[in-house]
């Protein structure tokens, strides 16, 4: 398949030609929901294949918007998921008056939108580092950053999204992580990417977003989000469960986060964040490869492969 890149500044001709595709395809696809069943023999996603992709980021250096690693790491998110067929859009916007920041849209299937959706970038200073030392250092990003892109390029590679019945949305968000460094905030980038949804091609009007951030840990206890939708939560950890997975990914609250879910619920779209806060290497040095298991990603993958594989369902309380 020849590879899509398109800049959502100048889509206009091609929605078009989407809106097209989705009415010959979109009702195909709808018919198919809900009724795929995955036997455990169909999950193919690799908690190998996706340490690998955290160990890619890390040796691209810190992915500070601005910098040479994060120019890097965006083109290999956008060359891999064009490659693989997915159809690649690019959201550039400035965080800073003297940085550019993009952020990257991976779109496949057809039927309702769905968004899943990590930050790719990394923190510019390890402040939280218990050695004074250390805090006017980059944080590397092996758990916070790389392993939720890890976890949205493996599913790329492994997700049946015919079965899912759904537009699949990959979003890879920029300037995330530099909240309370002067001139920045947390979540530039799903921020700016909320502001502009309408004007998004095939993803403008998502079902819900679930967001993946920090739930590589090797010691991994990925709690429910207080902030996040609770029947979306439910439907998550429900699947978690049926995998067997309830002692990591567990079934009680704790924490209420401001991530890249906090602007979808803003703008009433239901949102999960999916992370794991008790991680002691948070915005230090010691954020490294070593602290990050194929297992623990394998467990966020595979859940959110078979959840969406079955048409992501959900039972609405309200
Ligand atoms: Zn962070």
């Amino acid at each position: 398949m020849e590879s899509i890149i398109h800049s959502i500044r100048d889509y206009a001709i091609e929605i078009i030609l989407m809106l097209t595709l989705a009415a010959s395809v979109g009702f195909f696809g709808y018919l198919g929901y809900g009724l795929v069943q995955p036997a455990p023999d169909t999950i193919t996603f690799s908690g190998e294949e996706a340490l690998a992709h955290v160990k890619t980021q890390l040796d691209f250096g810190p992915r500070i918007p601005g910098t040479k690693g994060h120019k890097a790491l965006g083109d290999w998110v956008i060359r891999e998921l064009s490659e693989g067929g997915w159809e690649v859009f690019i959201q550039p916007f400035e965080p800073l008056e003297t940085v550019e920041a993009r952020n990257i849209l991976a779109v496949s299937g057809s039927g309702p939108a769905v968004i899943i959706g990590a930050h790719y970038d990394s923190r510019i200073f390890a402040d939280a580092d218990p050695n004074p030392a250390n805090r006017s250092k980059p944080v590397p990003g092996g758990n916070d950053g790389a392993s939720g892109v890890a976890v949205l390029m493996e599913l790329a590679r492994s997700l049946n999204v015919a079965a899912s019945g759904k537009t699949i949305c990959l979003v890879f968000f920029d300037a995330e992580d530099n909240g309370r460094i002067p001139g920045w905030d947390w979540i530039l980038g799903s921020r700016f990417f909320v502001s502009r949804l309408d004007a998004l091609p095939k993803c403008s009007d998502p079902e819900f977003a679930v967001i993946v951030d920090m739930i590589g840990d090797a010691d991994q206890q990925v709690y429910r989000e207080k902030n996040s939708t609770e029947f979306l939560v439910n439907a998550i950890w429900a699947t978690a469960s049926e995998l067997g997975y309830s002692e990591w990914i567990i079934d009680e609250p704790r924490f209420a986060m401001t991530d890249d879910h906090t602007p979808f619920l803003e703008a009433n779209i239901p949102a999960v964040d999916m992370i794991d806060f008790d991680y002691p290497y948070w915005h230090t040095v010691e954020d490294t490869l070593d602290k990050v298991s194929a297992e623990s990603l394998a467990r966020i993958g595979r859940t959110l492969e078979v959840w969406l594989e079955q048409g992501a369902p959900y039972i609405r309380d309200n």
